[in-house]
């Protein structure tokens, strides 16, 4: 069986292999982070987790204790229980251990489809983060549960841009630009929101005339955005709103950065005027911690390899590797390659290493040589599938996902813009 980075993570950590992690609590189980501030370990660990975002009880004691094998066995046996009542979707980031069991595996926008293949399913769990599972819940059936298995896996980018701020944020700018359209009928004003973000504030996109977008998409959206409005609020990320509109021809300095602490944004009225795309200061903390040096390293170790890396990543880094595009893109780069080619892969860990076991053809590294998983994702662990299933098996669901029917409807308007919007690549 091929080493999985949770086999590689131990062995570092215990110095029975070389290599290095980000933080030596990658070793422990998730459920010893539960009463601690902060994401857990990984590469969020050091952001600041909001107030009331959701907690994770208490894992039962007979989960955290067995065994790998027998939270597979269980795992499998409650699975066959349950039949095709269940669908398991797991994210590309998601540690192996958990992927092995998912019915389908891919990004945010191709699990929340997944989900309606399975039409007999009456439960949807959800292995990725919080933001999936609530789109997952909008985009079901009434009838379907979405569950999530640990509710302490949220997403520090999505959690950078909350409701109240955006409102804010919102009303400032309309003191600035008022809500008439110009003469062509562009309003002042579209918020596009990226995916990864809460339902309530797609709800706010789907009010506001604005909509969601993908990582995948995220041009055609713009473009979208364009015709309707003047200019766009984008959030949570920064990084994707910036390269995006950059590879749109759009100025930097059309671009200014809103940080809501500061008046304004910490814009003057003219910026804002003249502004095309005003960018939420947000960003991924996997995808931050890649480097143009680390870029040139791979270049200089590894002569003639292809670097690919994703938008969330910063502008120098992505101007600097040879192709930018999102999990599904980097994915498809890889199954198409042709010829034996050397890869040098700018995104989140579990994904560059499934893809170097699925094509040995290839060679195939993170460009990042620490190892530092996406603290959220890590947060899913086989002890907590293990724990959901059995509970359904048993008649009961817990850590259900279930978005307010209030912010339901305005939350699909802006999703489905956002299904109409076909990617570009
Ligand atoms: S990889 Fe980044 S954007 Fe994706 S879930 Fe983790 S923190 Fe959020």
């Amino acid at each position: 069986m091929t080493t999985t980075l949770d086999t590689t993570i131990r062995a570092i950590t215990n110095g029975e292999a070389p290599g290095e992690t980000c933080t030596p609590d990658l070793a422990k189980g998730p459920w010893e982070f539960d009463e601690t501030p902060g994401y857990g370990p990984g590469s969020s660990m050091f952001d600041v987790i909001p107030t009331g975002s959701p907690r994770q009880g208490a894992l039962p004691a007979a989960y955290q204790d067995a065994s790998p094998e027998d939270l597979h066995r269980r795992i499998r046996e409650a699975k066959d229980a349950l039949g095709d009542r269940l669908v398991i979707l797991g994210h590309f980031y998601q540690r192996d251990e958990v992927v092995q069991h998912a019915d389908f595996l891919g990004d945010s926008f191709q699990l929340a489809n997944a989900a309606l293949t399975k039409p007999d399913a009456e439960y949807i769990v959800f292995c990725g983060v919080h933001f999936m599972a609530e789109t997952a819940d909008i985009l079901a059936r009434p009838d379907q549960r979405v569950i999530l298995p640990n509710l302490a896996a949220g997403c520090s980018m999505a959690d950078m841009a909350d409701e109240d701020s955006v409102e804010a944020a919102w009303e400032e700018l309309v003191s600035v630009y008022g809500t008439e359209p110009d003469e062509s009928g562009r309003v002042p004003v579209i918020p596009v929101t990226y995916m990864n973000s809460s339902a309530a504030l797609k709800a706010f996109c789907g009010k506001h005339g604005g909509i969601v977008c993908t990582s995948s998409n995220a041009a055609t959206v713009l473009e979208w955005a364009f015709e309707r409005g003047q200019r766009v609020l984008f959030f949570p990320d920064q990084h994707l709103g910036r390269n995006t509109a950059k590879a749109m021809g759009v100025p930097l300095e059309q671009m200014p950065m809103w940080n809501p602490r500061k008046p304004l944004g910490g814009s003057t009225r003219d910026e804002l005027m003249d502004a095309r795309v005003i960018l939420w200061h947000g960003f991924c903390s996997v995808h931050k911690r890649f480097t143009v040096d680390q870029v040139a390293a791979a270049r200089e170790s590894h002569p003639g390899v292809r670097v690919i890396v994703h938008p969330e990543c910063p502008m120098p880094v992505v101007d600097a590797a040879d192709e930018s595009g999102s999990t599904d893109y980097i994915r498809r780069a890889v199954a198409d390659a042709t010829e034996p080619t050397t890869f040098a892969i700018g995104t989140e860990i579990n994904m560059v290493n499934r893809l170097a076991a699925e094509y040995p053809q290839h060679t195939i590294f993170c460009l990042d040589p620490v190892i530092c998983p996406c603290s959220t994702m890590y947060r899913i662990h086989p002890g907590y599938l293990a724990w959901v299933l059995e509970e359904l098996v048993a008649g009961r669901v817990v850590n259900e996902i279930a978005v307010a029917s209030t912010i339901q409807d305005d939350a699909r308007v802006a999703l489905e813009r956002m299904l109409a919007a076909k990617p570009r690549d």
